[in-house]
C-alpha cells in the first residue's frame, strides 16, 4: 500500500505541510506509459473544443456537449473508446494515491450546468453562480475595490478535466505534483461555486503565493462573509491558494 494512503487524513496534514507546489517525492505517481497515447490526444481535442466553444464558454459546457462538439465539428475527430475510457478513470479513481484528500463535489461525469443559474461577470471571461457566489462577489468588489477582479469563477467538468491535464502535461506526467495544484474533475469546488479572485493587471502573479502580500488579500481577509478555502497546510492536500475563496 502507499505509504500516503496508508497515512489516512491524520498524515495527510501532516504532509502536505512539508509538501510544496515543485518539490518532487520519490512517492509520486506518473501518467502510465498506456496512458499517454489517449492522455495526448484528449488534451489536443479540449483545446480543438476550447477553440472552437470560446473560452468563457468552455467553462460551462458538460462532457456530452463536448462529445458533441467533437463529433459534429469537421476539424475535431470524435472521442476514441480509448479516450472515453482514459477520462472516466481519471473522472472516478479516488485521488487519494495522488496525496488529495478532498471531498468530491461532482458524482457523475455527465453533469451539466443550467445555463439559467449563472451569469458572465464582464471583462473576466468567466461566470459565477446566481445567488450566493454572484451576491458574495458584488460585496467583495463594493468592500474591497475595483482593484479586485474574477480570475476564475465556475468550471464545469470539462473545464476542470482541461485545466487538470494541462497541469499534469506541464509537471512532465507528474500527477502527485499537478494535483497539489489542479484538483480532478470532480473534486473541484468550482463547479459548485467558489472562485478565484486576483489584483487587476498582476496576471499569473495572482496564482502565487506572492498573491497573499497584496493589500487586496489583506483586505479580503477583513471580510466576515467568506473565508480562504485552501490555507496553508490544509487538510485536502491543496497547495496554499490565498486567492480561492470559499462559498459552498
Ligand atoms: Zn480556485
Amino acid at each position: 500500500m502507499l505509504r500516503r494512503a496508508f497515512l489516512g487524513a491524520m498524515g495527510a496534514s501532516l504532509l502536505s505541510t512539508f509538501a510544496f507546489a515543485d518539490e518532487h517525492n520519490s512517492e509520486d505517481i506518473w501518467l502510465r506509459e498506456d496512458q499517454k497515447i489517449p492522455f495526448f490526444s484528449v488534451v489536443k481535442k479540449l483545446d480543438q473544443i476550447e477553440s472552437t466553444v470560446g473560452y468563457a464558454k468552455f467553462n460551462l459546457i458538460s462532457f456530452d456537449e463536448a462529445i458533441k462538439i467533437a463529433r459534429n465539428y469537421p476539424k475535431i475527430e470524435p472521442f476514441t473508446s480509448a479516450e472515453l475510457a482514459y477520462i472516466e478513470e481519471v473522472f472516478y479513481e479516488d485521488p487519494i494515491k495522488y496525496g488529495f484528500y478532498g471531498k468530491r463535489t461532482c458524482f457523475s461525469l455527465s453533469e451539466s450546468i443550467n445555463e439559467k443559474d449563472v451569469i458572465k461577470i464582464p471583462h473576466s471571461g468567466h461566470y459565477l453562480y446566481r445567488g450566493h457566489s454572484q451576491e458574495s462577489f458584488g460585496h467583495i468588489l463594493k468592500d474591497v475595490g475595483n482593484s479586485i477582479i474574477l480570475t476564475s469563477g465556475i468550471r464545469g467538468i470539462v473545464k476542470q478535466l482541461s485545466l487538470h491535464l494541462e497541469k499534469i502535461k506541464s509537471e512532465n506526467g507528474n500527477i502527485t505534483l499537478a494535483t497539489r495544484s489542479l484538483v480532478p474533475p470532480g473534486y473541484s469546488y468550482h463547479t459548485i461555486g467558489d472562485f478565484d479572485v486576483g489584483k487587476r493587471g498582476w496576471g499569473h502573479e495572482n496564482f502565487t503565493p506572492n498573491f497573499a502580500r497584496t493589500s487586496e488579500f489583506w483586505s479580503l481577509q477583513k471580510l466576515p462573509y467568506i473565508s480562504m478555502r485552501y490555507t496553508l497546510g490544509n487538510q485536502d492536500g491543496v497547495r496554499f491558494e490565498p486567492w480561492h475563496v470559499k462559498i459552498v
